[in-house]
Order: C-alpha cells, then structure tokens, then sequence
C-alpha cells in the first residue's frame, strides 16, 4: 500500500513544487525593487547586496522543495490513507469556513514556532539565515535552512490532523500564504487599506519591521496574536498608516515608473 502510493506521491509533490516555483519566480520577478531611491521604500536608502539576492534565490529553490515534499505527504496520507478529519460536503459555506480556520490554525502554529525558534537554542543554528537578509526583498521569502522549514511550514503536513479542510481549499490556503510571504519581503508598503490599523490584517510593514527590529511581529496572516501576546513593534500601527499614506502621495506614484 505504501509503495502504491510511491508515485502518486512523487507526482504531486512535482506538481506543488512546480506551482510554487511558479508563483515564486513571477510574483517576484513583479515585486522585486532594490533600488534605494525608491520613494516608498520601507527602509529609504537601503538595497539588499547582490551576493545576498542570489543567497536567497538559491536558497528558496532549494527550500520551496521541502514545503512541497511535506504538503504532499500531508495530501497522501489524507487522500490515499484518510488519515485527518474527513472534509465537509463542498459547499460555499464550508469552503469558507475551511479556508477562514485553516488560516487561523497556521497562523497559530506559525506564531508559536516562529518564537521558539527566536529563543537562544534555536535561533543561531536554525533561523538566523534568513535574517540575514536586510531590508529584505521579495526574493528573499523562502530564505530558509530546511530545519526552519521543518519547525514554520511542517503545518502543511498536519492541516489534515487540525482542520477538516478540502485538499483543494487547503492547496489554495497554500498559494495564498505564499504569494502574500512574497510581497510581505518586497520592502514596500502593497497591502492597501485592508491593512489600516487596527485592520487584523498584516502589512509589508509588519514583516519588514520584525526583520528590522527582530523580537517582534512573528505571524504571518494576522495582528491578533502579536497584540494579545504584546509581540506587536510599538511603532507598528503608526509606521503602517504612515507607510500606506506614503504609497497615496503623487510624487511616489511618480517615482515608481523609473523604479
Ligand atoms: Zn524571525
Ligand atoms: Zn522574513
């Protein structure tokens, strides 16, 4: 039976991983600005080096792999050996619903490893590489060593166990976290005014400021465990508001056609 599932396994994990490499090149490709001069930059004046972009292009490649590996064993072990919560009947209602806990089950899980892995045991030997990059950049989204992945994105792997979820709504959860990591490194303010403070919605500014101020802002979706944990940069809603004001002013519309 295990070996039966062998190339169904190898098949889908080809297929995410060719999906997020996909989304990966593309969204980057259209995120990516490391010029200083940039008008709304978050970091005014600041560029990621060129050996540190390539670091983070060879590194992701690599990375992106191993989250595709661990979604698909999750999606295996649910499909072809209904290991997890059974998905309720497709409807509107439940892919909602589905979609709405699994984002609040991960950002959970990945606000809760995130600062375990900031904690002085794990943070030299696991997650530092990817603070290495600063400012970040778009490229610079799935930096990580293989263990940090292992601690931050073996979520996909579980969601079965945690959420009664639809492989599909689960896979586009998947896209979704991946495609808002990657503007959320580009280093300027995209995320409108769904984010205006005190949206629990994050911002670029949210994700630029714990690469910047390192002992904050730890989850990926949402402000809400960050302000009830008081993790939230005392600064955030200020800086956000700011940062978004920034992106309405003509000179900086003006200034992103030669960035
Ligand atoms: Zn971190
Ligand atoms: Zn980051």
């Amino acid at each position: 039976m295990i070996f039966e599932a062998a190339p169904y396994l190898l098949g889908t994990t080809a297929a995410v991983y060719a999906l997020l490499l996909a989304i990966y090149f593309v969204t980057g490709w259209l995120y990516y600005s490391n010029n200083p001069a940039r008008a709304d930059k978050i970091q005014p004046g600041r560029a990621l080096s060129a050996p540190k972009v390539r670091r983070d292009i060879m590194q992701s490649v690599r990375s992106l792999f191993s989250i595709a590996l661990m979604f698909s064993i999750g999606h295996v072990l649910y499909s072809r050996f209904h290991i997890g919560f059974t998905a309720w009947p497709t409807s509107v209602g439940s892919v909602a619903v589905s979609f709405l806990l699994s984002m609040v089950a991960y950002d959970t899980w990945f606000y809760w490893m995130h600062r375990l892995l900031h904690s002085k045991l794990l943070y030299r030997r696991i997650h530092r590489w990817h603070h290495l990059s600063l400012p970040s950049v778009a490229w610079s989204n799935n930096s990580d060593t293989l263990l940090d992945n292992l601690f931050l994105q073996s979520y996909w792997l579980a969601a079965h166990l945690i959420v009664p979820i639809a492989p599909t709504v689960l896979l586009v959860h998947k896209l979704y976290d991946h495609l808002s990591g990657i503007i959320g490194h580009s280093g300027v303010e995209h995320g409108g005014g769904v984010c205006w403070p005190p949206s629990p919605m994050n911002s670029v500014t949210h994700h630029d400021q714990h690469h910047r101020f390192f002992n904050c802002n730890y989850a990926p979706h949402f402000t809400i465990w960050d302000r009830l944990m008081g993790t939230l940069h005392k600064s955030h809603d200020a800086e956000v508001k700011e940062n978004l004001r920034r992106r309405r002013l003509p000179a900086v519309q003006e200034s992103r056609t030669d960035a």
